[in-house]
């Protein structure tokens, strides 16, 4: 049979762990079950579900440390120094 490929831009896949989303730098589209790493070091084992199963209980938030440090290497300021200066 055909294969109908799923692109999909590893640079948009934001993993999300107790709740919390993250940023890791990936090359490819993880195997589920492959261990990945966060840029904050959290690490957690690559599960997908479509979007629609996204718990809804919970708020989703931010890792800090991952936007810190994608912030800094993009040399974008942290949103609390942009609060600070308007
Ligand atoms: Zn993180």
């Amino acid at each position: 049979m055909t294969d109908a490929v799923i692109y999909i831009d590893p640079l948009m896949i934001h993993p999300v762990i107790d709740g919390v989303w993250h940023h890791a730098r990936l090359v490819g589209i993880p195997d589920p079950g492959e261990a990945i790493t966060m840029l904050c070091g959290v690490t957690g084992v690559a599960a997908f579900l479509p979007l629609g199963q996204r718990r809804h209980r919970t708020i989703p938030r931010q890792c800090e440390r991952c936007d810190a440090l994608v912030r800094q290497q993009r040399g974008i300021p942290l949103w609390q120094q942009r609060i600070r200066r308007s």
